[in-house]
């Protein structure tokens, strides 16, 4: 059977709250954008919407002053897409073309060419894989497992409370830093006994009067049931081998997380990790037309209402590309659809056939 052949201006990748409003935004701009997202996978950890679609009160997302739960969120993002005519695919996207303009997207039924290109597929905590892990009816998850101490740190359930973090990392100790304002106390749970995490967070970890930290042991378990949420874990000493039950109300893994790029893996300029290098000053990859927003480019914040302003900046990129206009590579050079490079003291512009034109008005010499 042959594909269907799509041909769309803007191609939006994701649905979470960086591709959802790249869709407002492109939608309301008559740009007709399709955007193409994965379809549940309980195994891949996949969900449409993203990871709000596992949280729950969502209580830090502006305009929501009572709070909203997560996956609520994102269905108003959703019908706000589709009012203003998104076209949604939900659907596995098996290879990406970005070598050159339009850029091919294939899936089992589709060829897609996208003249502009919206990475939004978001990043994924990473998780142990242990017993009480997975989300409920599976385990606890959303009932006292979570991967995000700032969405559910300050839920009533973990309010003076014991609670565990997993992890070494920065991202460890800013959780648990965080939910010390919370709990009665924290512990953090690491495999060694030396920290990952960066002097100065770790010095404010260490000063912390609330924090304490069970070295060289593994989380091999958690307990509990989902009527009365997390009740302890089971750990294990690395070094001795011992076991103990140690009560809590609370397990925040914080052992990293994982920019969704495999599918761009080799054709698209990243970071040491994964996450995807965008333009200090735009959403711009190193590929022009190809803009990236949300948690697959940003390490740093991670908050649905950044991603979503990414989302935005993204859109209004790609329009502007669209519209012939420049933009700002993370090079700091600008370059136009044709091709055309404009240096980043905007002295020179380089045509795509490799002659300097100077970019001042009344001085069009070429002087290559
Ligand atoms: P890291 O990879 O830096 O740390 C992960 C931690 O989790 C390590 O301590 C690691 O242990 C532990 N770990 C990993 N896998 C397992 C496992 N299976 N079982 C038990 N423990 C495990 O990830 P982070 O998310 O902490 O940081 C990622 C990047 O983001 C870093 O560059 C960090 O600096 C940055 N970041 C910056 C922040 C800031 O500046 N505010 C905040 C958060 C992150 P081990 O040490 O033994 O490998």
């Amino acid at each position: 059977m042959s594909k269907q052949r799509l041909h769309r201006n803007v191609v939006i990748i994701g649905s979470g709250p960086a591709g959802l409003t790249a869709a407002i935004y492109s939608a309301r701009a008559n740009l007709k954008p399709l955007l193409v997202d994965a379809p549940a996978d309980a195994e891949k950890h996949t969900v449409p919407g993203g990871q709000l679609m596992i949280t729950t009160d969502v209580e830090n997302y502006p305009g929501f002053a009572e709070g909203i739960q997560g996956p609520d969120l994102m269905v108003e993002f959703r019908k706000q897409a589709e009012r203003f005519g998104t076209e949604f695919l939900e659907t596995w996207i098996d290879k990406v073309e970005l070598q050159e303009r339009p850029f091919t997207l294939h899936t089992s039924d589709h060829e897609i060419k996208a003249e502009t290109l919206i990475i939004a597929s978001g990043a994924s905590a990473k998780w142990l894989g242990i017993p009480g892990e997975a989300k409920v009816p599976a385990g606890l998850g959303g009932h006292g497992v979570s991967a995000c101490a700032t969405c559910d740190g300050p839920l009533p359930a973990f309010r003076n409370k014991p609670l565990v973090v997993v992890g070494g990392g920065d991202t460890a100790m800013e959780e648990a830093t965080f939910l010390t304002r919370y709990a009665s106390r924290v512990f953090v749970v690491h495999r060694r006994n030396k920290l990952r995490a960066s002097k100065i967070m770790q010095d404010k970890a260490f000063r912390n009067q609330k924090l304490e930290f069970i070295w060289d042991t593994a989380v091999e378990e958690i307990l509990g049931t989902p009527a009365d949420g997390v009740t302890g874990v089971r750990l294990s000493n690395l070094k001795t081998g011992q076991q103990q039950i140690f009560p809590c109300s609370g397990v925040f893994i914080a052992i990293g997380h994982k920019p969704n790029t495999e599918l761009f893996k080799g054709q698209i300029e990243t970071d040491d990790v994964g996450y995807i290098k965008t333009s200090g000053h735009s959403t711009a990859t190193n590929i022009p037309g190809v803009f990236a927003s949300g948690d697959v480019q940003d390490s740093v914040y991670r908050q649905a209402v950044t991603a979503a302003g990414t989302g935005c900046m993204a859109a209004l990129d790609a329009e502007r590309f669209l519209d012939h206009l420049p933009v700002m590579m993370p090079s700091g050079e600008e370059i136009t659809m044709e091709g055309e490079h404009i240096t980043p003291d905007h002295e020179v512009i380089i045509t795509p056939d490799g002659h300097m034109i100077p970019n001042k008005i009344g001085s069009a010499t070429p002087r290559d």
